[in-house]
């Protein structure tokens, strides 16, 4: 391995998921010079096990009002959809309190309209880059279906208005329409709900990858290597790697779930939950074959037709980021799922990942409260692949003076640190 002491760039962007890679690929389409750092390939980790759902309307964060009904149900530890470790909501009580908090009618609508500005430039972003990284195969524009089994009309009707007040378009389906929208899956739901502004992609980890090839075509820099320190260095950031160093004007911290443990050292601590969720492929039926990620909203848990085979990916699960993996939430809605699609058996081993979340559901987009030339880009929850995207355009925009392309006030790190 080179020994890079002490070599400089403009930016030096840390964590190579779907936000660094976007926010180097636009830093470096700024002009600016800049090295992408990460321990593993780029798009790897939480970037790479996904649903890969360029959403649209994923304005409404986990916590909105209908929580409350949701909640008794929840608290029996039963559901799928979400499952918690007491010990870890007692030594975690202020982000559950924060949580629960901001599920109020009072806040549901400021959140929405950030996330809709965040969520279409991010949309516009990736419809361009996928066409640019050389790509444009992965990207499926066949909408996401949401579907009900219970006659739940009022709930898809209900979403739908919700949606439509942003400008966000939907569709309505019965039981027929879902059968001729998908004629791959058993006849089991009676009501859908499609986001037919929606994309999705087959690999997200492989167009992670792709961004990442076109940063370096562009002349970007990708390092591989552990980071273990960042600190302040006259007018800008000495950054300590596992096989050098690295100085730059500007440091940006998108490490995801990783991100809370580099900013400690800097007097920073950052009120990050993790929704942790698992993966898991299964050969596909090819007589069947899938068109988009469907939800099923009853059941927790999400199918989406991937490269690699069904990706069924679960629920929330709400532990420390690092515990033990559990089981139990594949175990529950496997069979459920094997009553959506035909699929054969499992491929490869189940996969584990953290949507990192602040307790608003907002992700911290823009400069450190306290210190120059540090930038926070982490936080984005259930939707970082798509927002990653806008993420890294608005940090880009910030580092060179200019106006991000959406209203990035909501986002400000100073409102936790
Ligand atoms: C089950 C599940 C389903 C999801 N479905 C969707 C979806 O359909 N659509 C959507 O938009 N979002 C979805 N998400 C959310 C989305 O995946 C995340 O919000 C997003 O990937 C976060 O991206 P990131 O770049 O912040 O983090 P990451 O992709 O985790 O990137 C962080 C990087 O930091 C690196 N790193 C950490 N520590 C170090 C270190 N010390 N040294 C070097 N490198 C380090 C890691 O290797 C990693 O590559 C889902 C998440 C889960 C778990």
């Amino acid at each position: 391995m080179s020994d890079n002491a002490g070599r400089q760039a403009d930016v030096v962007v840390l964590g190579a998921g779907m936000v660094g890679v976007a926010a180097a690929n636009a830093a470096r389409q700024r002009g600016l010079s800049t090295i992408l750092v990460d321990r593993r390939e780029p798009g790897s980790e939480t970037s790479y096990g996904n649903a890969g759902i360029l959403s649209s309307g994923s304005i409404f964060p986990l916590n909105t009002p209908s929580l409350w009904r949701k909640l008794p149900h929840y608290l029996t530890n039963r559901d799928p959809a979400l499952r918690w470790n007491p010990g870890w909501a007692l030594r975690n009580a202020r982000w559950v309190a924060g949580f629960l908090a901001n599920a109020s009618p009072a806040r549901t609508r400021p959140r929405a309209t950030a996330l809709r500005g965040l969520i279409a430039a991010s949309l516009e972003l990736h419809r361009d880059w996928i066409v640019n990284a050389g790509v444009p195969q992965r990207i499926r524009e066949t909408g996401w279906l949401k579907a009900w089994r219970s006659d739940a009309v009022a709930a898809a009707k209900a979403e739908q208005a919700a949606l439509a007040d942003y400008g966000i378009k939907s569709e309505v389906l019965d039981r027929q329409a879902i059968s001729a929208l998908e004629p791959g899956i058993l006849p089991v739901f009676s009501v859908g709900l499609l986001h037919t502004e929606t994309a999705s992609v087959d690999s997200p980890g492989a167009v992670v990858k792709a961004y990442a090839q076109m940063f370096a075509g562009g002349g970007g820099e990708i390092r591989r290597a552990d980071i273990i320190s960042v600190a302040p260095d006259g007018e800008g950031w000495h950054v300590v790697l596992s096989d050098g160093a690295l100085r730059a004007r500007h440091v940006v911290v998108a490490l995801g779930p990783w991100s809370k443990e580099f900013l400690q050292p800097l007097g920073y601590r950052v009120p990050l939950g993790f929704e942790r969720g698992y993966h898991q492929h299964f050969l596909p039926n090819v007589a069947r074959p899938l068109s988009r990620p469907i939800h099923d909203c009853e059941s927790g848990f999400l199918v989406t037709p991937m490269e690699q085979g069904i990706r069924i990916t679960t629920g929330v699960e709400l532990t420390d980021r690092d515990a033990p993996s559990s089981s139990a939430q594949l175990n529950a809605v496997v069979p459920l799922a094997r009553g959506v699609v035909e699929f054969g058996e499992a491929v490869g081993e189940p996969w584990r990942g953290s949507r990192p979340t602040l307790p608003d559901g907002l992700p911290l987009i823009g400069p450190a409260p306290r210190h120059r030339g540090l930038w926070l880009a982490f936080g984005h929850q259930h939707i970082g692949f798509t927002t990653g995207a806008g993420t890294g355009l608005a940090i880009a925009a910030m580092i060179g003076g200019a106006a991000p392309p959406f209203d990035v006030a909501p986002f400000s790190p100073s409102r936790y640190l």
